[in-house]
């Protein structure tokens, strides 16, 4: 195993928290509270948004088609089965290897690739989402800034990214603000108290069961987390050693889980489908090929039979996280290697997957082709593997075999964002305007529907431009810079492409709308004095 990094102290790890009050019952928040008070829907919308380009613009946003639409499948699944489904929520991943998971205004709930990866199952990683979820649904957050009166909502909210930013790098080149002392940690704002902490077990638990997942998976992920600090000993950083993750709290969410019961309607979460009549099989009818787990399938004690027929596929979202978030590629393929020649139990498909996008990652694409060729034959459709081989082919110079295969893909797949940006990039990279004109019709449905998606808006600028559309390029830039976290890049951008005189009336008057919207937008981040870096 690679080693487990230590444990942030700057983290705000809530799901470490231990939880000490035993409130009967689960209260939900009073709407007309003065918490609502504090800050309108939108305007807890629009940070939370401005968090998360923060947070790209350190590069600490895993960003992968595949792995956003596996995390938000898996959050919508259980918002829809909490009890207050109408709230807006945005799910992503952080690339930071540390155990770590948070709420923050707005409904945006991220998941470290470390926490992905310290799960044993995907009801775990479920229970540790619908834990952040409750904090949502009850308002925890707003009372945290509720009670944080001395310092307001946007200066808050831009010291709150800044943090969690802070808390994923490595070098000393963290923000001042960070060094003057004035952390969110001592000033408790955004800290969970711990009788939120075992609401949100118990209505977090609720949602599992509602969600027809393992209500047992939320002590199992308290103890996966255990057994991760005990691993890191000393690192324990104070926030645990003195609120330790006890006993106490895992048999509470043990207790609660069997007066539940298992599901009798066990959980299907969203994956991506084939067309109706566009080939082959549905993936959960093709028993003798599914993909078999990185980890023992014998239930926990005490928790419910494992689910039947996913077809392996958190599986191998977990080895994608895994190899996507290494820092280093030649260790994360060294790590399957080694395991591969010297521990037999380690042979799974997830695992072969690993080490095929391993060696994608460090550029031994031939080697990947043969990795995966037996992966693809054993479960033909399988969008990550099927995309996986694409991609070798590709970097191995079989080009014309790539090319096939997306388009394969985009025929039994059709509109699926990750077979889309995967075959656009093959696409351009071939040159011609052919092939951009093709990625063009490709991506434009695509920019409609996921117009927040900075890879996206780039993938579709570089279209663009090799098309010969200078104007929409130049806009699809500046949005990616924008959603990036270069707000005011992205303004400079778009002031200098609206003194254009060949602009239609139609162009024109887009732009100009844009340049308003963002406009507030960098006013309001020079309000709040954000220390954003201005270049990638
Ligand atoms: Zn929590």
């Amino acid at each position: 195993m690679p080693p487990i990094r230590a444990l942030p102290a700057l983290a705000l790890a809530c799901v470490t928290a231990v939880a000490g009050a035993r409130d009967p019952g689960v209260k939900l928040p009073d709407i007309g509270s003065s918490a609502a008070a504090i800050a309108s829907p939108q305007e807890l919308q629009d940070y939370g948004a401005a968090m998360l380009h923060e947070l790209r613009a350190y590069e600490l946003v895993l960003e992968d088609p595949l792995l956003e639409d596996y995390i938000r499948a898996l959050g919508y699944r259980l918002v829809a089965s909490s009890d207050r489904p109408d709230l807006p929520y945005t799910f992503f991943i952080m690339r930071s290897e540390d155990i770590n998971a948070f709420a923050a205004p707005g409904g945006y709930v991220a998941v470290n690739a470390g926490l992905m990866t310290a799960m044993d199952s995907e009801d775990e990683l479920a229970g540790v989402l619908a834990h952040e979820i409750s904090h949502v649904q009850q308002q925890h957050i707003l009372r945290g800034i509720e009670d944080q009166q001395k310092m307001s909502l946007p200066i808050m909210l831009g010291m709150l990214g800044v943090m969690i930013a802070a808390a994923g790098r490595n070098d000393d080149a963290a923000p001042a603000v960070l060094i003057s002392g004035t952390s969110l940690m001592q000033q408790r704002a955004i800290n969970f108290t711990r009788s939120e902490e075992a609401e949100a077990d118990r209505v977090g638990i609720q949602i599992l069961a509602r969600a027809g997942f393992d209500p047992n998976a939320m002590a199992g992920a308290f103890q996966a987390l255990q057994r991760v600090m005990r691993v890191n000993g000393i690192d324990i950083p104070e926030f645990l050693l003195t609120h330790p993750l006890d006993t106490r709290r895992i048999a509470e969410a043990r207790e609660r889980a069997a007066q539940l019961g298992c599901p009798t309607t066990p959980a299907v979460v969203a994956r991506p489908a084939p067309a109706a009549g566009g080939g082959g099989l549905d993936l959960n009818l093709r028993a003798g090929t599914q993909v078999a787990s990185a980890v023992p399938v014998s239930p926990k004690p005490g928790s419910c039979a494992p689910r039947q027929g996913d077809g392996g596929y958190y599986e191998l979202m977990r080895e994608r996280v895994r190899v996507l978030s290494a820092p280093s590629a030649p260790s994360i393929r060294g790590y399957y290697a080694d395991n591969l020649r010297d521990n037999p139990g380690f042979d799974t498909p997830a695992t072969r997957y690993g080490h095929a996008l391993a060696l994608i990652r460090t550029h031994q694409a031939a080697d990947a082709v043969k990795e995966l060729q037996p992966l693809v034959a054993a479960q033909p459709n399988s969008v990550p593997l099927r995309l996986a081989l694409a991609k070798a082919e590709d970097q191995a110079g079989q080009h014309a075999a790539a090319l096939a295969g997306y388009e394969r893909l985009n025929r039994d797949f059709p509109g699926n964002r990750a077979v889309v940006l995967g075959y656009a990039d093959a696409l351009l990279a071939q040159g011609g305007d052919a092939g951009a004109r093709r990625a063009l019709e490709l991506l434009r449905p695509q920019v409609d529907r996921h117009g927040d998606d900075p890879d996206l808006q780039a993938t579709f600028g570089r279209a663009s431009q090799l098309a010969g559309d200078s104007v929409r390029a130049a806009e699809a830039y500046a949005e990616a810079a924008w959603l990036n976290g270069r707000a005011e890049d992205a303004l400079a951008q778009l002031k200098a492409l609206a003194k254009r005189d060949d602009l239609s009336y139609y162009q024109r008057s887009r732009i100009e709308a844009r340049i308003t919207r963002l406009t507030a937008v960098v006013l309001d981040q020079r309000k709040r004095g954000d220390p954003a870096p201005d270049a990638p």
